[in-house]
């Protein structure tokens, strides 16, 4: 399995075409994110967190990248709530409006960071892309 996933995007700050790239891995069970800017006329800029990409980054992620949904089947609802709570930090009225059996929907890497997460709870996870 590929770790990373990576898209090419332009300049954050000048909107040069495909000057920047932007990409979501796995490291030991936690999620990340990295953008490196290499643009001829802004210079190189490189950032990289733990967790989500900031909401703008993130979009562009599910522009280029496609949108992917995580398959639970309702029987492995239980664990599976306690799963996603732990990861995301959701509320339990969050926990609530889940809806099985696609019960979250976001970039590649995140989704197959969930189905990680969930196949050590014991849970089973598919992982399917949207049309
Ligand atoms: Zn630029």
């Amino acid at each position: 399995m590929a770790i990373n996933q990576t898209i090419q995007t332009a300049c954050p700050f000048c909107g040069k075409k495909n000057m920047a790239s932007m990409g979501q891995s796995i490291v030991s069970l936690r999620l990340r994110w990295y953008r490196t800017t290499a643009c001829t006329s802004c210079g190189n800029i490189e950032e990289d967190d733990s967790g989500f990409p900031e909401p703008k980054y993130r979009e562009q992620f599910l522009e280029v990248g496609g949108t992917w949904r995580l398959v639970i089947d309702p029987k492995f609802k239980v664990p599976f709530l306690k799963v996603i709570r732990n990861c995301l930090g959701l509320s339990l009225a969050e926990a609530a409006a889940i809806r099985f059996p696609h019960a979250f929907m976001g970039t590649k890497k995140e989704v197959e960071w969930l189905v990680l997460l969930s196949a050590a709870a014991g849970v089973d996870a598919k992982v399917e892309q949207m049309k």
